[in-house]
């Protein structure tokens, strides 16, 4: 019966050179390791990666020992595309990703007053034509902003609605 060829590793020279590489990173970090969810997650997809050399259990193309390459944080899977993603971020990216978390949450702030106001001002002309039941305060939340709206338009526009309802 025919064994089913493995993957051959990279020359131990190199080996040697990209765990070096790893380690270093990895110690510089402070060691730090991915939770056991995201370690068993990676194990998955190396284990139905056609790059593993399954008798050794090492990346076929960086040569690492998965034990650790997928439980250390600062890893990435050599593959392209890559076969998981990398939870690592270095300072540059960290400090990317904080300013763009900080104006998402400004963005998300800006328009939460926004729609506040435009409930505001809805409850306001929905009272003034009377005759719509008197809002609520969950007509204020912004899931119902699309029905108060309906409101003042049928109030403002009462033609439309009349010509729609006679047909
Ligand atoms: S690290 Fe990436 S390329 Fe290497 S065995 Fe795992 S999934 Fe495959």
């Amino acid at each position: 019966m025919s064994k089913k060829e493995e993957p051959k590793p990279p020359s131990i020279f190199q080996m040697a050179k990209t765990f070096a590489g790893e380690l270093t990173k990895y110690i510089k970090e402070g060691a730090p390791n991915v939770s056991n969810k995201v370690y068993i997650e990676r194990l998955e997809a190396c284990n139905t990666c056609p790059h593993l050399i399954k008798s050794s259990m090492r990346c076929g193309l960086c040569g690492c020992l998965l034990e650790h390459k997928a439980k250390w944080k600062t890893t990435t899977c050599p593959d392209k595309p890559e076969r998981w993603k990398p939870v690592f971020m270095d300072k540059a990216a960290l400090e990317l990703k904080k300013n763009f978390d900080e104006q998402e949450e400004e963005e998300k702030r800006k328009q939460e007053i926004l729609d506040k106001k435009r409930a505001i001002k809805a409850a306001k002309l929905v009272n003034e034509k009377r005759g719509f039941g008197n809002l609520k305060a969950k007509d204020l939340t912004s899931n119902n902003l699309k029905v108060t709206y309906k409101k003042i338009n049928d109030a403002e526009n009462p033609e439309d609605n009349n010509s729609k309802t006679s047909k």
